[in-house]
C-alpha cells in the first residue's frame, strides 16, 4: 500500500473510530428519508413560487428586478461565509450536539477536503433544501393571500428572497463542485468560469492553513471585498475583546491531534 493510501485510512479510522463521531457518521435511514422529504418539497415549492414570479413579471421593470434578484444572491454569499467562518473559528467539536452536527463537518473539511465528494446528491444537499422551506412557504402563501396590488408593489423584495433562498439552498452543491476537477458538466464549468459560482481556484485558497480567508463558498463575490478591509479579522477582534476567546484554538488543537495520528 502507498504511502498516502495506508494515510488515508488512517485518517479515515481516526474520524470514524473517534467516540465523539460515532453518532454523525451513523448516516441512519431516518436521516436520509429527512433529507428526501426536504429536497422533494422543496423542488415544488420552487416550481410554485418561480411560476408565480413570471406570472407576476413585468419587463419594463427589468433593471429594479435584476437588482434584487443580485441582492439576493450577495446577501445568500454573506451568510454562506458567516456560517463558514463560525464554525471554523469559534466553539469546539466536543460540543454536545452543536460540535458534531455543526462544527466537526467543517474543520474535517479541511483535514480531508475530499470527502465531500463521497457524498450524494441528496446527502450534499438535503439539510440545506429543509432550511429553505419556511422562505418559500411563506412566498407561496403570500402569493395566495395577497391582493395584486400588495404583489406588484413588494415584488422585487419577494424576487429577493427566492434567489436568497435558492443560492443558500445550492451552497454546498457549489462548494462540492469547487473540490471536482473531473467529470463536471461543461455547464458547471462555464458557469464558475464567469464566476457566477464558486470557482475552484478561488475556493483553493480557503484551504490553505490557517483557513483564515476567502470564507464565502456559494459564489465567493464578498472574499474579495470582505479579505481587503480584512473584515474577519476585525470581527475575531472584537469578539476576542467581549468574550476573553481565542479564534480557531480549539480547530489547532484538534487539527495538530490528528495529524500527530497520522505520522
Ligand atoms: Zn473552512
Ligand atoms: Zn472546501
Amino acid at each position: 500500500m502507498s504511502d498516502s493510501s495506508e494515510n488515508k485510512s488512517t485518517l479515515e479510522s481516526l474520524l470514524t473510530d473517534d467516540p465523539l463521531s460515532s453518532s454523525f457518521f451513523h448516516y441512519s435511514k431516518g436521516k436520509r428519508l429527512q433529507e428526501k422529504i426536504s429536497i422533494a418539497v422543496c423542488c415544488i415549492l420552487i416550481t410554485i413560487n418561480a411560476y408565480y414570479l413570471w406570472s407576476y413579471f413585468v419587463s419594463s421593470q427589468w433593471l429594479s428586478i435584476f437588482s434584487s434578484a443580485i441582492l439576493g444572491i450577495i446577501f445568500a454569499d454573506f451568510i454562506s461565509g458567516l456560517v463558514h467562518w463560525s464554525a471554523d473559528t469559534w466553539g469546539s467539536v466536543e460540543l454536545p450536539i452543536v460540535g458534531k452536527a455543526f462544527i466537526r463537518p467543517f474543520r474535517e473539511h479541511h483535514i480531508d477536503p475530499t470527502a465531500i465528494l463521497r457524498h450524494d446528491f441528496i446527502e450534499t444537499n438535503g439539510d440545506n433544501f429543509m432550511s429553505i422551506i419556511p422562505a418559500l412557504t411563506y412566498l407561496a402563501i403570500y402569493f395566495n393571500i395577497k391582493e395584486v396590488k400588495t404583489i406588484e408593489t413588494n415584488y422585487n423584495l419577494l424576487c429577493f428572497i427566492f434567489l436568497l433562498s435558492i443560492f443558500i439552498a445550492t451552497t454546498n452543491q457549489i462548494h462540492k463542485w469547487s473540490h471536482t476537477y473531473f467529470g463536471l458538466p461543461r455547464v458547471v464549468v462555464f458557469l464558475q468560469n464567469i464566476h457566477l459560482i464558486l470557482p475552484r481556484k478561488h475556493h483553493r485558497t480557503h484551504h490553505v492553513s490557517p483557513h483564515e480567508s476567502c470564507y464565502c463558498i456559494t459564489t465567493g463575490w464578498l472574499n474579495y471585498p470582505l479579505d481587503l478591509i480584512r473584515f474577519w479579522y476585525w470581527l475575531e477582534l472584537t469578539i476576542s475583546w467581549l468574550t476573553g476567546q481565542k479564534p480557531r484554538e480549539d480547530d489547532f488543537r484538534w487539527a495538530r491531534k490528528v495529524n500527530s495520528k497520522l505520522k
